[in-house]
């Protein structure tokens, strides 16, 4: 209300938004309870998407990660074993709290 000074702007935004939704939205959908870190636009900025709060949804890091890898087309790539064939990461997908961990 009346706000001036931008950074300090964004940071109460990001607050407020947090505060409004302090649980993980994708840890909800799944049946669990994280505390929320990170206010995520539902459709990127960058894709056109606006900066009001019905194009955000709070997310956990890791699965704030997630969606950003997802959104920029990012897929991690398979390894391949001494027989040619590709060695799944961690062995499955289940590996969401290593981060930076596959990067060799
Ligand atoms: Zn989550």
């Amino acid at each position: 209300m009346g706000e001036r000074i931008r950074g300090r702007k964004g940071v109460a935004l990001r607050r407020a938004r947090l505060e409004a939704e302090p649980l993980c939205r994708m840890c909800k959908a799944e049946g669990v309870t994280r505390r929320s870190t990170v206010p995520d636009h539902i459709i990127p900025l960058a894709q056109g998407g606006e900066d009001v709060d019905e194009n955000i949804r709070c997310l956990c890091e890791e699965h704030h990660d997630q969606v950003t890898r997802e959104e920029f087309g990012y897929r991690e790539r398979p390894e391949f074993g001494a027989d040619g064939w590709p060695v799944p990461p961690g062995g499955g997908r289940k590996s969401f709290g290593r981060r930076g961990g596959n990067r060799r």
